[in-house]
């Protein structure tokens, strides 16, 4: 079944419910022996969020509801608060992609108390994922930035570079924001050409992945190599190269598209 999103008033919410509370950049885990987990809760009202809850949708028939923690709230002992990153691997997946979906949403909540036209109280859009200003009638629904990542490939190869940004010797495809009137190939291509200085060719989709860092979504393609020499520019990218599948430099864990992108390739050039 999945997770399913929808939007109903948290108080319908009846039985137990997977809670998704942040303080700051941080979510409510339960630590045991075995690691850490979501909690989840037979009474949600009484779960202690210092917000009003955000009903998201239903994980495999489980509610899921989130909200804010105060900073200075005291929390039980059996909890603690981590980086959303730590989620990746400690928790399901699914769970993990749902607490980007939860902090993504409570941050939209808090940031959007107010309507930046007139400056007047908002309110939730009636059965939307959006706040209406009662006032002037400015809508306004959750940024999301939109950036493509793209693995190039030529004769065997794969195109990674190397942000100052990165932790010691990784390396990465190239990615990057999509402008506003950009389609995404325009943008595969001027970004291809910004950080490294080649042409690429035969642009193709991917796949994509939703990127809770703060709120992007990464649009991915597969391109190859039509012109040109690298080139970097020493500021965005430091180093930029070509790889074997038996020659790769360190690369993104398994959270990441990027990596997904990267064993595509590895896969293909073993494949022959
Ligand atoms: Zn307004």
């Amino acid at each position: 079944m999945g997770f399913v999103a929808s939007i109903k008033s948290p108080q319908n919410v009846q039985g137990s419910a997977w809670c998704f509370a942040f303080s700051g950049q941080k979510i409510v885990v339960v630590k045991s022996r075995e690691g850490i987990r979501l909690p989840s809760s037979n009474n949600p009202g009484s779960f202690g969020f210092d917000s009003p809850a955000i009903y998201l949708g239903a994980l495999d028939g489980v509610d899921c509801l989130a909200g804010e923690i105060a900073e200075g709230h005291e929390l039980p002992e059996t909890m603690s608060l981590v980086g959303l990153r730590q989620l990746f691997g400690a928790v399901e997946e699914e769970l993990f992609v749902v607490a980007g979906r939860a902090f993504q949403l409570v941050e939209f909540e808090r940031n959007h108390r107010y309507c930046g036209k007139c400056g007047g109280r908002t309110a939730d859009k009636p059965k939307e994922r959006a706040k209406i200003c009662p006032t002037c009638g400015l809508a306004v629904f959750p940024r999301m930035s939109p950036a493509i990542i793209v693995a190039i490939r030529n004769h065997g190869r794969i195109l990674l570079a190397r942000a100052p940004r990165f932790p010691e010797g990784m390396y990465s495809v190239i990615a990057g924001f999509v402008e506003p009137g950009e389609s995404l190939e325009q943008c595969v291509q001027r970004e291809v050409r910004e950080e490294v200085g080649i042409e690429v060719t035969d642009i193709r989709y991917f796949g994509s992945q939703p990127w809770p860092f703060p709120n992007s979504l990464m649009v991915a393609f597969t391109a190859e190599y039509s012109e040109g020499e690298i080139r970097v520019d020493q500021e965005e990218i430091v180093d930029a190269g070509w790889f074997t599948a038996e020659s790769l430099p360190r690369i993104p864990d398994r959270i990441s598209i990027s990596r997904m992108l990267i064993d595509a390739f590895v896969a293909g050039a073993r494949g022959g």
